[in-house]
């Protein structure tokens, strides 16, 4: 039994027919680069979703350089965000001269604890950026009452958790801004590098167009220094096809997670994932938290031993990361987000495990330890 972290191919054979006529249909239209089927995809994401404006890009890290770029910050501004993520969501920050702040995560959800947000608050704070990290939303009502009462915009990384809700509101369509990624592995993902950006805001969208496309608003006149950021069409073509199946595939996921959730409960060595009350979950990610006695590394071979991936997202927190080894963080700063690195395993997650699949992963996993 071939078993992987992620599997694209089946999935792909899956939708094949549909897939591969898109493709065809791009290319015999010659329209590679802002091709009408962009403009069809973003018609179609904005429907989705649920908001008034996409902006799609060339993959999450842009969406989330682009949405910094449009706020108007300067150089010094302070960023909140979360040291428990993927580097992307601090480094556009730092890249634009930005400070990133970082606020402790929730030991549960794993994503940032909105009851810490105020008190990193500073006169220099500019904006929040919270992260749905492994496809559940963060507290949005609460980091949205705290951002109302300082007034500081929202920009939602929403790159792992595309369909995720709360109160029927869509990931990334909550706050000012929402990013997304459609790196082949995430939720909705394409056949190479994309991303997007939401808003609500018509004078934000109009900005975020524009800086996408080096900073220009009238054709060969530009306003401001920005990057050239783009969807091509050939991926476009493949994420309406895939938009199509999402709920599908979504439901996939957490009908896995289920099952996952079900075959460990008797193993008391893990911690199955937790899902906030306010928020659904759309799994990007199966993350278990081990007890702290338990030898990772050790499971992690003993399963590689039996041809089952398992990964540590993350190994290390981003204030511990080299790359802001400059801004003075020490261990200790944020303590769950350290211990959360020492102890999370994430197991293989797509659309398309089948049960036998999961017991084999789940049975390997008890028995690399005895306790259960
Ligand atoms: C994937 C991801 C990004 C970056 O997306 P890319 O398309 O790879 O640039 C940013 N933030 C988070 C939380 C992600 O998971």
């Amino acid at each position: 039994m071939e078993i992987k972290m992620v599997d694209l191919q089946t999935q792909y054979l899956h939708i094949k027919k549909e897939i591969d006529e898109a493709i065809a249909k791009v290319i015999d239209s010659t329209a590679f680069i802002n091709g009408p089927v962009v403009k069809e995809f973003q018609e179609n994401l904005a429907n989705y979703v649920g908001c008034k404006h996409v902006i799609t890009c060339g993959n999450g890290t842009d969406a989330l350089q682009i949405s910094l770029m449009a706020l108007g910050l300067q150089p010094g501004d302070e960023v909140i965000t979360t040291p428990f993520t993927f580097i992307a969501t601090a480094e556009v920050a730092g890249l634009l001269g930005f400070k990133p702040v970082f606020v402790d995560v929730h030991p549960d959800t794993f994503n940032i604890d909105a009851s810490k947000i105020e008190a990193a608050i500073t006169p220099r704070t500019k904006a929040i950026v919270p992260v749905h990290l492994f496809g559940q939303c963060a507290d949005m009502s609460e980091i949205l009452r705290i951002a109302r009462k300082h007034a500081l915009p929202v920009v939602e990384d929403a790159c792992q958790a595309i369909g995720a809700t709360i109160d029927g509101k869509m990931a990334g369509t909550m706050g000012d801004i929402g990013c997304t990624s459609f790196f082949p592995s995430k939720n909705l993902g394409c056949y190479g590098d994309g991303g997007a950006i939401f808003t609500n805001d018509d004078a934000l969208a109009t900005r975020l167009r524009g800086i996408a496309n080096h900073g220009s608003f009238v054709k060969y006149h530009h306003d401001m220094i920005g990057v050239n950021s783009r969807l091509d069409s050939i991926q476009a073509a493949i994420l309406n096809v895939k938009l199509r199946h999402l709920d599908e595939f979504t439901a996939a996921r957490q009908k896995a997670a289920e099952t996952y959730n079900r075959l460990l409960a008797d193993c008391d060595w893990v911690s199955t994932p937790a899902v906030a009350p306010f928020t659904t979950h759309v799994y990007h990610q199966y993350t278990l938290r081990l007890r702290e006695d338990i030898d990772r590394a050790r499971v992690i071979e003993k399963l590689k031993a039996l041809g089952i991936p398992a990964m540590i997202y993350y190994p290390v927190p981003l204030h511990l990361q080299k790359a802001f080894v400059s801004s003075g963080f020490r261990e200790g700063d944020f303590p769950v987000a350290e211990k959360l690195s020492r102890t999370v395993l994430s197991l293989p997650m797509h659309t398309e495990l089948d049960e036998k699949q999961q017991e084999f992963i789940v049975e390997s996993l008890k028995s690399t330890s005895k306790s259960c």
